[in-house]
């Protein structure tokens, strides 16, 4: 039951990119530091094909054999892979050998295994730890008085690069509402760059909040449905 064709996500990709652009101007933010991430967990590879064939460069993937799978469909792109789901720590080869960034750190043993299991052939693999601020819908993440612990033990691993702080919060529908928690994972990001200055990431809103995520400062914003269309749809 999928209706969407390439004319279609090329258009809402540029929908979105518009508004990206849009966002950064009326906060003041200077031009093109918002990066966008394609959210395409579910979609089939003709999706992603069609937003590479306008531009898009950066996917996040949250399940890790669909993610695995399109990777392998996909290997002719050069296509930047973000893992930014819940990750079970006997899953985390794949994601070392595969993944150019992932998101969705918040437990050290993840980060340890990840790091022992990234080859020394490949750059270090870019991560940030996503943070259970304030309302955060899902039980995913690390209290934010378990940062500067966490921070400091991962500067230590050799296969990690330490770039930022992520965050899913609660849906609101109120613009200011959606800002708060936005405005707290900033303060947070501000307060470990006292320790490890090149942690300059801040990976959040989605389609339903990305401007007030970019009012607060975000480096990345990562989309889907206002992208690829609705899912299971
Ligand atoms: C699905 C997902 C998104 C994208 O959400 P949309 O509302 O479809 O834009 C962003 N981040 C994470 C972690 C997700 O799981």
């Amino acid at each position: 039951m999928r209706c969407m064709d390439a004319q279609q996500i090329q258009h809402k990709l540029a929908t979105v990119l518009q508004r990206v652009r849009l966002a950064e101007q009326k906060y003041q933010r200077i031009s093109d530091t918002c990066e966008l991430l394609a959210v395409s967990k579910t979609r089939p590879p003709e999706d992603l094909r069609a937003a590479y064939a306008a531009g898009q460069r950066a996917f996040g993937e949250n399940y890790l054999q669909d993610a695995l799978d399109k990777i392998e469909a996909l290997a002719d792109l050069d296509i930047e892979w973000h893992f930014i789901g819940p990750i079970q720590s006997n899953k985390t080869r794949p994601i070392a050998a595969h993944f150019h960034w992932v998101h969705s750190i918040d437990r050290i043993k993840i980060a340890r295994r990840l790091s022992e299991q990234r080859s020394p052939e490949l750059p270090p693999l870019n991560i940030c730890l996503q943070v259970n601020v304030s309302g955060e819908a899902s039980k995913s993440g690390l209290a934010p008085e378990a940062l500067p612990e966490l921070v400091n033990e991962i500067a230590g691993l050799p296969g990690l690069t330490l770039r930022g702080l992520m965050a899913i919060p609660a849906p609101s529908a109120e613009f200011n509402a959606q800002r708060q928690p936005f405005a707290q994972l900033r303060e947070l990001l501000t307060a470990c760059q006292l320790e490890a200055p090149a942690m300059t990431t801040l990976s959040m809103g989605m389609s339903a909040d990305l401007e007030a995520a970019i009012a607060e400062g975000a480096t990345l914003v990562r989309v889907g449905t206002d992208i690829f269309g609705p899912r299971n749809g």
